[in-house]
């Protein structure tokens, strides 16, 4: 027997989460799957979505020649554009589009030359300052890039940095930023990530960049009707019962210690090597058998111990949930004082499995 940590890819989820994407904002989509589709797989997801995308985002070259490699034919954005000018050449070699976000960047693009006509997203910072032109250099930036003879076409991007707080005024402040900044400049656009399309529908551009809401992930801090659902089941087994008596210490630290007359536990083969956070308290959610129980104590790398009082059926063998479909992935999150994003980037060791 195998160690029975899976994660469940369910590819028409992937799907309608992509559809709905693009329903609520319209116009088209590039699917972001950088970070091998924030642990989802990059090439499975980005297969799965073939007919139906309009394009992807990556953050590096190397996951966009990946794609390639796979026969991915449609668009693929390198968002953060290139980290040295020697991947000129292969941007243009494999027909990549790229972002631009600094004045030196376009000093590269005149000195260098290419076979295809370059295809830009230029990037304005609105407020985020990460990466991105100033709003008051985007029109000389524009200027020089089309009169550079080099480029092709130019789409001016901007990415938000509080789009997830529906409450807040500062995704109202950068969209009228970004749109100051290329006035008078009859350019397609692409202002929002996963928040925006969601929950700002002053952001619709011509492009959006759905990424966690692709997978399922809360991209806002209130939930709408219009809503994701959950792509990765991320599942494992009982692997041992035990029943202990009062005042029994479970686990590394000891920082649970049993106080009813006999307590019935389960260890589940899934732990922090696999991506699961270490630090959530007991208390946090699993479900075993499809039924809400918590976990107890530590979590250590490779097991979690979770309580089994009032699960007379369970035993070794039992399915465990430790999230998906029941149990979002941000409720762990939230436990563990992260998101979404970051447990699924995490998950490593599980088996990946799809399901259509
Ligand atoms: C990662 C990324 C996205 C996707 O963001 P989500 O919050 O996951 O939807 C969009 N645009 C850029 C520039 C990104 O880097």
């Amino acid at each position: 027997m195998s160690r029975p940590l899976t994660a469940t890819i369910d590819l028409s989820a992937l799907r309608h989460n992509y559809q709905l994407a693009k329903r609520l904002h319209g116009g088209r989509a590039l699917a972001i799957v950088k970070a091998n589709a924030y642990g989802h797989g990059a090439v499975r997801c980005a297969q799965a979505l073939g007919d139906i995308a309009d394009g992807f985002g990556v953050a590096a070259i190397e996951e966009a020649i990946q794609l390639r490699e796979a026969g991915i034919r449609q668009p693929i954005l390198l968002l953060e554009g290139w980290f040295e000018s020697s991947e000129l050449a292969l941007i243009d070699q494999h027909d990549l589009w790229t972002a631009l976000h600094s004045l030196e960047q376009i000093d590269a693009i005149e000195a260098a030359s290419f076979d295809k006509p370059l295809h830009i997203w230029l990037k304005v910072d609105s407020g985020m300052h990460r990466l991105g032109i100033h709003p008051d250099d985007f029109e000389t930036a524009y200027r020089r890039l089309m009169a550079s003879g080099k480029v092709g076409k130019i789409v001016a991007m901007t990415h938000f940095s509080r789009a997830d707080e529906l409450g807040c005024d500062t995704t109202a402040e950068q969209i009228a930023r970004f749109q100051a900044a290329i006035a008078g400049l009859a350019l397609e656009t692409s202002l929002s990530n996963s928040g925006g399309v969601l929950g700002w529908p002053g952001a619709r551009g011509d492009w959006a960049r759905p990424g966690i809401m692709l997978y399922g992930g809360a991209a806002l801090d209130r939930q709408l009707p219009d809503w994701p659902k959950p792509v990765m089941q991320l599942d494992s087994r009982l692997i041992a019962v035990r029943e202990l008596p009062c005042g029994e210490a479970i686990g590394y630290g000891a920082h649970f210690v049993t106080s009813a007359p006999v307590t019935r536990v389960g260890v589940v083969a899934c732990g922090y090597a696999d991506g699961y956070p270490r630090v959530v308290p007991t208390g946090t959610p699993v479900l075993i058998d499809g039924r809400r129980s918590r976990i107890l104590g530590r979590v250590s790398m490779d097991m979690i111990v979770v309580d089994l009082s009032g699960f007379d059926d369970a035993g070794v063998g039992s399915a465990v949930r430790l999230w998906g479909e029941g149990l979002t992935a941000d409720e762990i999150a939230s436990a563990a004082g992260t998101i979404a994003y970051e447990l699924f980037c995490n998950v490593k060791r599980a088996r990946l499995v799809y399901t259509d």
